[in-house]
């Protein structure tokens, strides 16, 4: 495995190249100049079928002339994070959890993001206030990293972060969510693991993938390193239509990752952000989906179908 910041430099951030890399001849579904930009991981792309628009990875990070469709319901900040900013960089919306907006950079770009209007990268670039706010507040047990993706931090900074949060005594657990090793499974590199080795508290990894072929041995290889140190590891999904909404892609990806240990957490309905309403599968039809995996697999494997309803103490059931 190379060196993750040199693989990153690999991704395709320019449609041209990427659709050339596809062998596409027809554009005139690209949107070409999105606010939020192309941005794929070579690794991922190249699990992409060539001239294949309904390709399920492609679907989920090609700017489309679909995100211009407007739809009723769907709006820049559909889970109102703004609203629960403690500090530039703090949300604080469940009792006992804060999560921390660590950079808004992230591995790759997903259409469907509910982050993907915001902009959290300031001149501030420590912790710090944030840090005395968490401090402060001992109802905290957990806090989670999120972003963007934690993992786009370096491993000193992050190594300088996990040090303080651990020296807070009624800080519990720590956990990321990252797509990272998705698209860039280097990122787990020796340094960052003798860095998660030394922690104090519980480290949790909430993956992120959506569908059975963005998979392969090497994330496996990668991802059992961090089980290896104790760290627990579950995977988030979103509902997506033409991606996974179907069973038995639902049904293979709950293998794969229990096969590998890993725990199917949620199924997200999808955050209603504008321009991904293209992406929107009907909430009773997901529920159908679930009924139909709770038959076929173990309890364990069924993720929770939830959704994030802004001002609720917790996510909502759908089924
Ligand atoms: S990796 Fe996560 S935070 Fe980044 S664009 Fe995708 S869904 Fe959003």
């Amino acid at each position: 495995m190379g060196n993750w910041r040199q693989i990153q430099l690999q991704n395709f951030t320019n449609w041209e190249k990427l659709l050339q890399f596809l062998e596409f001849s027809d554009h005139s579904f690209i949107l070409k100049n999105p606010k939020f930009p192309l941005n794929l991981p070579f690794r991922l792309a190249s699990k992409i079928e060539k001239n294949n628009i309904n390709d399920p990875i492609l679907k989920q990070f090609l700017p489309s002339l679909l995100e211009l469709e407007e739809k009723k319901g769907f709006t820049l900040d559909p889970v109102q994070d703004g609203v629960f900013r403690k500090e530039n960089k703090l949300l604080h919306k469940y009792e006992g959890r804060a999560l921390l907006v660590c950079t808004s950079a992230c591995a790759m770009h997903c259409r469907y993001c509910f982050r993907k209007n915001f902009d959290y990268d300031t001149k501030e670039k420590s912790f710090e206030k944030e840090l005395e706010l968490i401090r402060a507040d001992t109802s905290l047990a957990e806090i989670i990293l999120s972003g963007g993706d934690p993992l786009s931090l370096s491993n000193e900074r992050l190594e300088a972060l996990l040090k303080e949060l651990s020296s807070i005594a009624h800080i519990k657990k720590i956990r990321f969510h990252s797509r990272f090793p998705i698209g860039i499974p280097e990122r787990i590199d020796e340094e960052l693991l003798h860095i998660l080795e030394k922690m104090r508290p519980q480290i949790v990894f909430i993956i992120h993938t959506n569908h059975p072929k963005e998979l392969d041995a090497d994330i496996f290889t990668a991802l059992k390193k961090l089980q290896k140190l104790g760290i627990l590891l579950l995977n988030q999904s979103v509902l997506l239509k033409d991606v996974n909404n179907n069973v038995a892609t639902l049904k293979e990806l709950s293998e794969k990752l229990t096969d590998q240990g890993i725990l199917p957490y949620y199924l997200h309905q999808l955050d209603k952000v504008a321009g991904s309403s293209h992406f929107e599968v009907d909430p009773d039809q997901g529920a159908i989906l679930i009924k139909k995996l709770m038959a076929i697999l173990p309890g364990y494997a069924v993720p929770k179908y939830v959704q994030e309803m802004p001002g609720e103490a917790h996510k909502t059931p759908l089924f």
